[in-house]
């Protein structure tokens, strides 16, 4: 490199005002005559900005070396078993963005209808969107406690709600309570879930762009963007749930609140969550989940939306359709799907196998758990 650069960038030693700043650096070996005074000549400070920009691009490559090492060595310290998480990583999809990818454990994901999910590994239980209720919807509503009391787990340890919607977020926090899980979401659901009675300590507000660590279990917030309701006219993205709301809300009070997916890490899994039909392309590029829960409801709304998310995601080994089932019917006995729908998700699945014809895409059934190895 530095032959090069001193191939392409000949600094002349001209008499004049010295320059300390260019003599005394490291990049001093590469003038003509070193510690001589330099003249700052139109072609010299051309050079210099090179040089100086190729030290820097150098240094910053020193530093991305030692820190992949010091990451080796940390994944290192913590593999289990018989190979190092290493070795588990090489033999599996890159992860995303750098992830370190943990030894690999069967993952059971449970559809709790509507965009809900229920993921564990065993160990950690992440629950998402999870909705029981089935309130008449021109009147205030509240969760139910004996649907929640029924079907929410005894125990899990983090709840993600991808917006605050009716549908996706007025069980949320008593699931949450119910489970002894902390909650994540928007302002909106945040401060629904203050209001309903989630301590403060276990109320997790996000904005997008956050990768937080919980041990067992990361989760990135994606910035995302709700399906396009009303024919693409709907202008409640971004409407808020009140201030300390009063309770029970109306469904216009249950306002979206802005939207997010989720890449939920977990037993050594990736796991892509879009609880509504829509996304942000650029926020999915260069991740690499291996299980992508997908909403199909108002894709045709958008532009090519299962192909662009195949080639922005790797193609997924899995995806997982969501919020397919009629959200506004009672929650049991659980309603056969109507023909319409069963061939919109025969469409979703040809649309994904146009362009990803590795992915298996499955259709879950309420309750009926969905082992991934
Ligand atoms: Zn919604």
């Amino acid at each position: 490199m530095v032959v090069v650069m001193r191939k392409v960038c000949p600094i002349r030693s001209v008499p004049g005002k010295p320059i300390p700043s260019i003599r005394t650096s490291a990049l001093s070996s590469n003038v003509d005559v070193p510690g001589a005074p330099v003249h700052p000549t139109a072609r010299g400070i051309a050079c210099w900005t090179i040089l100086a920009a190729m030290k820097r691009l150098w240094l910053g490559l020193i530093a991305a070396a030692s820190a992949c090492s010091t990451s080796a060595s940390k994944l290192d310290s913590v593999a289990t078993g018989a190979g190092s998480a290493v070795a588990a990583q090489d033999a599996g999809t890159a992860p995303s963005r750098g992830t370190p990818r943990t030894p690999r454990k069967p993952l059971t994901l449970t559809y709790l209808g509507v965009a809900g999910w229920q993921i564990t590994d065993g160990t950690t239980t992440v629950l998402v969107d999870p909705y029981f209720s089935r309130p008449t919807l021109d009147a205030a509503m509240a969760s139910d406690p004996a649907a929640v009391a029924k079907h929410a787990p005894a125990k899990a340890d983090l709840v993600v709600v991808g917006h605050s919607h009716v549908d996706h977020l007025l069980d949320a926090p008593a699931v949450a309570l119910k489970s002894g899980a902390q909650i994540m979401g928007s302002i909106s659901t945040t401060r629904y879930a203050r209001a309903v009675g989630m301590p403060e300590d276990r109320v997790i507000p996000v904005q997008g762009g956050e990768d937080y660590d919980f041990g067992a279990v990361s989760v990135r917030v994606l910035p995302s963007l709700h399906s396009a309701l009303d024919e693409k006219h709907w202008d409640g993205q971004r409407t808020e749930i009140a201030a300390d709301p009063k309770l029970p809300l109306t469904f216009d009070g249950f306002a979206a609140g802005g939207t997010f997916g989720y890449l939920i890490r977990i037993g050594g899994h990736e796991v892509l969550v879009l609880s509504t039909a829509n996304y942000i392309e650029r926020e999915l590029v260069g991740l690499t989940p291996d299980i992508a829960i997908v909403a199909t409801g108002l894709r045709q709304e958008l532009y090519d939306y299962s192909c662009r998310l195949m080639r922005a995601t790797g193609s997924p080994a899995h995806v997982l359709t969501t919020h397919f089932d009629a959200w506004r019917e009672p929650l049991e006995p659980t309603p056969p799907l109507d023909a319409e729908t069963r061939a919109d998700l025969a469409a979703f699945e040809a649309e994904i196998h146009a362009c990803a014809p590795s992915t298996v895409v499955t259709t879950p059934e309420r309750w009926k758990p969905i082992v991934i190895e």
